[in-house]
């Protein structure tokens, strides 16, 4: 397979990608030491951009990270980005770090930071995945406690993911569910949790220790606005295990369902009914949402 059509800005130089290069010294590639933020293009307008620079200066704030960087000026170089690649379904992934210097831990060593934005074609998600939903199991590894790196921030240092992914693949799953250190469902590897009983949908609080979502963050709207029957209470395990139905949220993804979990059929095995029920309402809430988000794109684009 080809790899997809791909432009990336690094300090404010577009290239396409096997040009794109930073230093070995950089502390996102040392330490983890970064933040990011993924979103992607309908028709060529970031979707919900501002709220993904909200959450990026907040990742970088709780890490002492300065981002010397404007807000309308990384507006512009995502623009610039966009406007190299020119495709109308675009992933965005932007990235922060604490720049490159010295080796050492302390922070003060790195000097400016590094932007980075990578950028590529983003063709829809087979169908399939959504009408078969998908396989994810529970995985041993642990989602760091807010203790020692909150999972609240959204920082390049992925690691126990990437280890709790690795083990669903190990395992031929899509991905893992991960538990907190009270034995607590948080979230999957990149993705918030939703399950459903009994006409309940619920997700576990913020308390439980996972990322505020920003789709999370939207459904939770929308099912107060529908007076969907929703609450944000702990989730056992076991009780994920009798769910009827579960999918999962993330920008690129929007609403996703889990079929089976662990060795098991969750409810009929099928998508479940209110799952398929809230796929259509966020859909209707992106296309509304997108028209919000023309507006403020045309003015970024004025200024080009
Ligand atoms: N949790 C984690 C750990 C993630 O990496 C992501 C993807 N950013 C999400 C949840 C979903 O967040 P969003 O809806 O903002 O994409």
């Amino acid at each position: 397979m080809s790899e997809p059509k791909s432009r990336v800005n690094v300090n404010g130089i577009i290239t396409p990608p096997e040009k794109a290069k930073i230093s070995v010294f950089d502390r996102g590639f040392l330490y983890g030491d970064s933040v990011y933020e993924v979103t992607q293009t309908y028709d060529g307008v970031p979707f919900l951009l501002e709220e993904h620079l909200d959450r990026l200066w907040f990742s970088a704030e709780q890490l002492d990270m300065h981002i010397s960087i404007e807000r309308w000026a990384l507006k512009k170089q995502i623009a610039l980005t966009l406007k190299e690649l020119d495709v109308p379904s675009a992933y965005i992934r932007i990235i922060v770090s604490r720049g490159e210097g010295n080796l050492g831990l302390d922070p003060n060593l790195g000097g400016r930071h590094n932007l980075v934005i990578i950028t590529k074609d983003l063709p829809p998600y087979p169908k399939t995945l959504y009408s078969h939903g998908v396989h994810v199991i529970i995985a041993e590894t642990l989602r760091n406690s807010a203790g020692s790196l909150d999972p609240n921030i959204k920082s390049g240092n992925y690691l126990n993911n990437v280890m709790a992914y690795s083990e669903a693949k190990k395992r031929g799953a899509y991905d893992s569910v991960m538990l907190n250190r009270e034995g607590k469902v948080t979230e999957c590897t990149t993705s918030n949790i939703w399950m459903v009983k009994d006409g309940l949908l619920r997700t576990p609080p913020l308390s439980s220790g996972l990322l505020s979502g920003i789709t999370r963050r939207h459904l939770i709207s929308l099912c107060k606005q529908h007076q969907v029957n929703f609450n944000e209470t702990e989730i056992n395990p076991e009780e994920l295990m009798q769910a009827d139905e579960i999918f999962i949220t993330s920008t690129t993804r929007k609403l996703l369902p889990i079929t089976r979990l662990n060795e098991n059929s969750v409810g009929t095995g099928r998508p479940g009914a209110m799952t398929k029920q809230l796929i259509q309402l966020y859909e209707i809430h992106v296309t509304e949402q997108h028209k919000k988000d023309q507006q403020d794109w045309k003015k970024i684009l004025e200024t080009l």
